[in-house]
C-alpha cells in the first residue's frame, strides 16, 4: 500500500495526490551525456500518483529490467489550478519546492525509444518518483539559483545548478499548462543535470537542494 502524502514545511499537506509532469532534457549537459539532441521545446512526459514514494525511506527498485538510473531533479508542488497560465500566475501557484528522483529503467527506455514507443514502462512504475518534503518559497527564493547535489556512496555524481535549465521553472509551468491543466497537488519535475547513473541494492544516497533540503536514503530492496 502506498503510504505517501505531500509534506510542506514539515507538516502533512491537505493537497491531494495528483499527476507528476516531468520534463526531459532540460539541461544541455544531460541531453549530451545520453547522446540526445538539445531540444528546442521541452520534452514532456508524466508519472501517475502511484509512482510517488517518500525520498527519505528506503527505495524499492525493479532489478530484472536492466539498469535503473537515478536522476536528481528540483520538484515543484502545485498549490492552485493552472491552465494556459502566464509566468506571473505560475509564480503565485507554487506551494513549495523540493527534490525528487526521476527513477528511470534506462535499458528499457532505450529499447522503447528505438521502437518509437512511449516511455511509461521505464519511467512510471510504482515507486518511480521518490520525493522529499517541500519547502514554501519566499520573496528571497531564487528558483533559478538552486544547487542540486547527489552523492552515491559518498561520491558526488550530480552537481548542477538550476541556472543552467534550458527552460526556467516559470516558463516551464506556463508551457505545460498549455497542454495539461495543472491541479493543486500535482508535481512538476524540472529535469536533471548531468551525471545520471545506475543504482544497486545497498547504495547510500544523499541529496541536497542548496541550503533548503537535505535528504539521505538508501536503495533498500528489489521490487520484483
Ligand atoms: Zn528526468
Amino acid at each position: 500500500m502506498q503510504n505517501y502524502q505531500h509534506f510542506v514545511g514539515g507538516e502533512v499537506s491537505d493537497l491531494p495526490l495528483g499527476k507528476v509532469v516531468c520534463v526531459g532534457r532540460n539541461y544541455a549537459a544531460h541531453a549530451k551525456e545520453l547522446n540526445n539532441p538539445v531540444p528546442t521545446e521541452p520534452v514532456l512526459f508524466m508519472k501517475p500518483s502511484t509512482a510517488l514514494v517518500k525520498l527519505d525511506e528506503p527505495l524499492v527498485i525493479p532489478t530484472d529490467l536492466g539498469e535503473c538510473h537515478f536522476e536528481a531533479e528540483m520538484s515543484i508542488l502545485i498549490g492552485q489550478s493552472l491552465s494556459n497560465c502566464t509566468e506571473d500566475q505560475a509564480s503565485t501557484a507554487i506551494a513549495g519546492i523540493g527534490l525528487a528522483l526521476d527513477l528511470t529503467l534506462r535499458d528499457l527506455q532505450q529499447e522503447l525509444k528505438e521502437k518509437r514507443l512511449p516511455w511509461e514502462k521505464a519511467k512510471s512504475f510504482d515507486g518511480a518518483c521518490p520525493v522529499s518534503d517541500f519547502v514554501p518559497i519566499t520573496e528571497s527564493t531564487n528558483l533559478q539559483n538552486q544547487q542540486i547535489v547527489l552523492r552515491q556512496n559518498q561520491k558526488i555524481k550530480q552537481n548542477g545548478n538550476t541556472a543552467d535549465m534550458l527552460m526556467p521553472v516559470l516558463g516551464l509551468l506556463s508551457y505545460i499548462s498549455q497542454f495539461f491543466t495543472l491541479l493543486p497537488g500535482d508535481i512538476v519535475l524540472t529535469g536533471t543535470p548531468a551525471g545520471v547513473g545506475p543504482l544497486k541494492i545497498g547504495d547510500q544516497l544523499s541529496l541536497s537542494l542548496s541550503e533548503s533540503i537535505h535528504c539521505i536514503t538508501e536503495v533498500g530492496s528489489s521490487a520484483r
